[in-house]
Order: C-alpha cells, then structure tokens, then sequence
C-alpha cells in the first residue's frame, strides 16, 4: 500500500480517524483506493473541474463524483437554484411542483420515457425497476450481465461490476440464495447466449436489465448485433428491456444512451446527473407500465425524502443549463483528443492499452486485447494501472481508481486543461515502462 502520510499527511491523518468509526474509512468502497494499492485522498473543496485536498493539492477531477457533476463543481446556476430552493425548507413529505417540473423535463428529454417516478439513489431506481417488471409481467426471472452495475440490489449484485469487482465481492456474502436465483447472468455482447436463454426461457422473463453502454467494467459499448437482439428478443417474448441509465442518462448526449443508439426501451433507470450532485434516482418509462406502481396501481414503492425539493431544484438547474447551453459536441471533442493523445503517448513509451471512449466517458485498459466484455477486460494488468493512476495523481490528474470503472471528462474543463491531462499522461506512460 502506497504511503500517503509522507506526501499527503493530512489525507493520511484523516483517513486513519475515519477508519476508527466507518468500515473501511469510507461511506461507499469505490472510494476506498482499494483497486490501486493506496489510500484515498480526503477532499477539502471543489470547484469547475478541480478537487483540493486537505494538503491543499489541487487536482483536474475525471471522476466528478462518479458522473454527476457534468457542468463541474459549483456551477453557478445550480448553486443559485439550490440556495434559492433551500431558504424555502429542506423537505416537505408533502407534493410540490419542483417534483412536477423535473419529471417533465425527463420526459421531454427521454423520449421513452411518459411517466417517471423520482427516489434517492440510483440502486433505488433499479430495485424499483425489476420489481415493477415483475408485478407488470407476473414474472419472476431477470436477466443480467456479467459486469454491469446495477447498485447494490439484492438480485442483482451477481457477477457485479464497479466497486464490487474491484474489491472481489462481485457476489456478496449476506445475500441469500433465494434473492439471486431468479437471476440470470450473462456475457455482455454474447448474442448467441441470449437467444438461447430467450429460446428456454423466453416466457417466464420478466426484465433484460443492463447498462446500454457499459461504465462498471470499464467503458464497453454494445456490438450493433446484441442490441438489436435485445430489442427483438424482449419484444417478441413480451419481456420488459430495462435500460439502467444511472451512469449515461444525460452524459452521453440529453437524451443519455438510448437516443444515442436510436432505441426505446422499455423501462430507464437514472441517477447521477439527474440530481446535480444532491441525491436522487429516478425510473421512468412506458405509461401503461408506470401506472402499475401505488398509488395508482398495486406494485409499492416509497420514499421519505423522495422528490425533495432541495435536490429537485439541483436537478431542474443542471438539466436546464444542459439543454440550453449543450455541453456535449466539446465534452467529444476534448474526450476524443485526450484519447488519441493518451494512445499516442502510450505508443512512444511501448505500453499496450486499450482506449475505450463513448462521447466523454471513456477507460484506458492495460492490456493489448480489445475490451468488449469483463472477461477480455480482466486481461488488463491492474498493477500497471496503479502505477498508472499514482503517477497521474502525481501531476495533479485525478483519475477514477480501479481499472474497471469510466473516466468522466466534464464541461468545465478547457482546451489547456485537456493538455495538461495528455502531457501528465506522456511522463506517466514513461514511468510504468520504466517499471
Ligand atoms: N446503476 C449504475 C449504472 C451505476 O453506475 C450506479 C452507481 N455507480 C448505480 C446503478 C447505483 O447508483 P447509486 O450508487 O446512486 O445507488
């Protein structure tokens, strides 16, 4: 494990105390440095496109939270929006029109989406999601694929990506039998396993639930053919197709994946960016659908602190900055250039990677196999990753820490800043050759 209390003794400090009272020093173990051989910076402040720490560093932030801050940190229309909202009180437990005016900004921006229900996670969204898919088809059997995170849902934390893969739990101890065996894994982009288990199966399947581009295994995108399938498959057995766009939803254009691959599903899970940085997850999708959930109908779901107003407002401000002032054609371009800069540097130093880029999430893998599924992004040497991820750190490039997770490049960053991020990863390339 790397030391920190000599280079950044008030994090080391920190963590130290924190680990005495929170397992693990932290409140969600993607934090924990555990897929890097370290242990975590402690943040002081954030803003635009930085984080400090409590030594006072400053670092260009490619982690944004794990996705939501795509306009950067302290962006001003939001923090005017949630000021505003709070000097109004923080929770109501009680309906009021922010709630109203999000869900319309969903639905106008998801054009799969009639109807939505907010709450205050993302692994709230997609529990919520299976279990609607189960009471609307009167089904039990899931199916899920190997690396995909869907949060930390009972059913579905089998074969688990993001943290969960990291650390080596990709199936939890504490989660019974019975809660997974209605679950169904399989490779993500295996066309032929999918047929086959439709062809089984087909009528007994509730929900194909996934990540329509992949950030828990590392950045990987769907081959034309697996979608396709997908959408035929779910249609022609009557099965729902469950997009979890908690990582894309509104990252990957306005519209998230969905409007990026040209389809509809049935059921969208989000989170992340929906809420601007303040806690909340939403499912939406199909009205005839929706209208299974209580009150309207007889599948429950609640939440005390759900549609709070505070976060509402958050929400309401960042998807508004988005569709006014799109950040998405230069989030490509900057993404894109970091990518050929980063290939081109890795070259010039001899070190195979792999870099995996849809629109400004992307991974760069240590490894000289494409990546097109956890099995081939398992091929990627995570040693060489840390050293990576340290010496990037080093030059103030904060990078997420694992290899099995997506960098998110954020609307805050400018064109020097980019350069800064290739010309750190050049020395960085040059150190983990030196070995
Ligand atoms: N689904 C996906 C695709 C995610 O990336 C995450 C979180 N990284 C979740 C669900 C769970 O969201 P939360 O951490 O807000 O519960």
């Amino acid at each position: 494990m790397l030391d920190l209390s000599t280079v950044r003794p008030a994090s080391a400090a920190a963590f130290e105390r924190a680990k005495a009272v929170i397992p693990g020093g932290v409140n969600s173990p993607a934090r924990a440095f555990g897929g890097v051989g370290g242990s975590p910076l402690f943040i002081a402040r954030a803003d635009g496109p930085f984080l400090f720490d409590l030594d006072g560093n400053r670092y260009l932030d490619f982690i944004g939270s794990w996705g939501p801050m795509i306009l950067g940190h302290c962006h001003p229309a939001v923090v005017e929006a949630t000021i505003a909202a709070l000097k109004n009180g923080s929770s109501y437990g009680a309906p009021c029109e922010l709630e109203t005016r999000l869900a319309e900004m969903v639905i106008d921006a998801v054009s799969s989406v009639e109807m939505v229900r907010f709450v205050s996670s993302g692994t709230e969204a997609t529990m919520s999601a299976i279990r609607l898919a189960r009471g609307f088809t009167g089904r039990d059997l899931v199916i899920k694929f190997a690396g995909c995170y869907h949060g930390h849902v009972d059913s579905l934390l089998v074969s688990a990506g993001s943290s969960a893969l990291t650390l080596g739990v990709p199936n939890s101890p504490g989660v019974p039998v019975g809660c997974t065996q209605d679950t169904i894994v399989l490779k993500f982009n295996d066309t032929a396993a999918l047929a086959e288990v439709f062809a089984a199966k087909g009528d007994k399947i509730a929900g194909v639930i996934l990540e329509p581009i992949v950030g828990n295994m590392g950045l990987v995108p769907p081959t034309a053919e697996f979608h396709r399938e997908l959408r035929q498959l779910t249609q022609k057995h009557g099965t729902l197709l469950i997009y979890d766009e908690v990582m894309t939803g509104f990252r990957l254009g306005y519209g998230g994946a969905q409007e990026l691959l040209g389809d509809k599903p049935d059921l969208s899970c989000f989170g992340k960016i929906i809420g601007g940085g303040y806690p909340v997850g939403a499912y939406g999708g199909r009205a005839d659908i929706m209208k299974k959930i209580m009150p309207a109908g007889p599948v429950f779901q609640a939440g005390t602190l759900s549609g709070n107003p505070v976060a509402m407002a958050a929400g309401i401000a960042t998807l508004n900055e988005l569709k006014v002032n799109p950040p998405y054609p230069r989030l490509e371009e900057q993404s894109k250039r970091i990518g050929e800069g980063l290939l081109k540097a890795a070259a010039s130093a001899n070190v195979p990677v792999q870099f995996n880029r849809v629109g400004s999430m992307w991974t760069l893998f240590f490894t000289d196999t494409p990546v097109s599924d956890l099995d081939t992004a398992k091929t990627s040497d995570t040693k060489r990753f840390g050293r990576f991820f340290w010496e990037m750190m080093d030059r103030g490039v904060y990078l997420p820490c694992s290899q099995f997770e997506a960098a998110f490049t954020c609307g805050a960053m400018t064109d020097e800043h980019i350069a800064t991020t290739i010309q750190a990863g050049a020395e960085s390339f040059q150190a983990v050759a030196k070995g």
